[in-house]
């Protein structure tokens, strides 16, 4: 029998087979695999739900995250896909995978992240499962939210001459990885060293403890806003906006100048990764957990002057693929790696 390699399909080919395989049976499953969340009828309302795993080893490593922290990321990732589709998160159910090494303790800081979150965000721990796990620390979290079904965004909805938007600062994240992974290099060679992160403190914290948007969600209802279409940026921004593209079947113009990177975060790469550019960062960094989301031209009036959002470009028919303006004044074209390779983390 003929092997297929995974890494000819990468993560998004593979899920593009599932689903083309997939069949729903009930009508009132109204989005299925596709989305930042699935969307199942309920009568005068919609539910999302969401589902997200994460491995020791490969999403996380204890050496140098916090597992209180762990505990308070792993609830906001599903939330943020919840925000992604313009909802209200309301319950979540935790699955863990453990093994010996871990102590009780450990698994009561876990829950004091992931309880911490819950007060926060307001959801409520309704269940989950909890197994043995050979492979290290396994937290597998699903959310529950809840819309009208008329605010629900898909990121198909996308239209010629829409606005895209994006919410906060990115990169970030991505800078904050690799000053703990460089610390923890210099601690593994020099043990009685101390990790020296004050001075890092906004990009490691956007690394930890990430928040998810659920502000802006809250802020599109109080403006009578609904985002044409809208994915919450996990895998960075390039990831999403070829997601947004292809699924509103249209090109997306970037303008370099116009992407949000925050100074703290500047300043790190400056003295710290000179060779690391802001742009990539932003683009195929990930893990922000920021909103990209596109508005039509009405919507534009009532937050162009919004302190969070910014105005990076525009969709447009013309375009194949995603064209970024640099700040050279040249024109060149985006490609998004989670397409291509097997990304590590999945
Ligand atoms: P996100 O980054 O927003 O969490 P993903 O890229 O993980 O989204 O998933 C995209 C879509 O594919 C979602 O609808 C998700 O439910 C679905 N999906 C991912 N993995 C699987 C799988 N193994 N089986 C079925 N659906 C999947
Ligand atoms: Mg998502």
């Amino acid at each position: 029998m003929k092997r297929t390699e995974l890494n000819e399909l990468g993560e998004f080919g593979l899920i593009k087979e599932i689903q083309n395989k997939t069949t729903l049976y009930h009508p009132d499953s109204l989005k299925g695999i596709g989305d930042d969340a699935a969307v199942i009828d309920a009568g005068d309302k919609v539910k999302v739900v969401t589902t997200d795993m994460l491995l020791e080893g490969v999403h996380f490593d204890l050496s140098y995250v916090p597992i209180k922290h762990l505990g308070y990321k792993s609830v906001i990732v599903n939330i943020s896909d919840i925000a992604a589709m313009n909802a209200i998160p309301k319950q979540i159910t935790v699955n863990i995978g453990l093994s010996n090494r871990f102590s009780k303790e450990a698994i009561d800081a876990l829950y004091e992240g992931i309880f911490t979150a819950c007060e926060q965000y307001k959801v409520d721990l309704v269940g989950g499962d909890t197994t043995s796990s050979r492979s290290g620390l396994v937290i597998s979290i699903t959310a529950i939210g809840e819309a009208k079904t008329e605010e629900i965004t898909y990121r198909n909805g996308a239209q010629d001459k829409d606005i895209v938007c994006v919410t906060g600062d990115l990169g970030g994240a991505y800078v904050g990885l690799q000053i703990l992974e460089r610390e923890k290099q210099e601690y593994l060679a020099n043990p009685k060293m101390q990790p020296k992160l004050d001075q890092y403190e906004y990009v490691v914290m956007r690394q930890l403890k990430p928040e998810a948007r659920m502000d802006i969600v809250h802020e599109f209802r109080d403006l009578n806003i609904r985002p044409t279409a809208m994915i919450d940026i996990s895998d960075g921004l390039a990831s999403e906006l070829m997601h947004i593209g292809r699924s509103s079947g249209l090109g997306v113009a970037i303008f370099e100048d116009k992407i949000p990177v925050e100074k703290a975060m500047l300043e790190t790469l400056t003295s710290e990764f000179e060779q690391l550019s802001p742009t990539t960062c932003a683009l195929n960094g990930g893990e922000d957990y920021e909103l990209l989301f596109t508005i039509s031209q009405q919507d534009f009036e009532k937050i162009k002057t919004h302190k969070d959002i910014s105005f990076i470009g525009y969709m447009d028919k013309k375009i194949e693929g995603i064209k970024l303006q640099t700040r050279a004044e040249q024109v060149v074209d985006i490609q998004a790696q989670g397409w291509v390779h097997f990304k590590e983390g999945l």
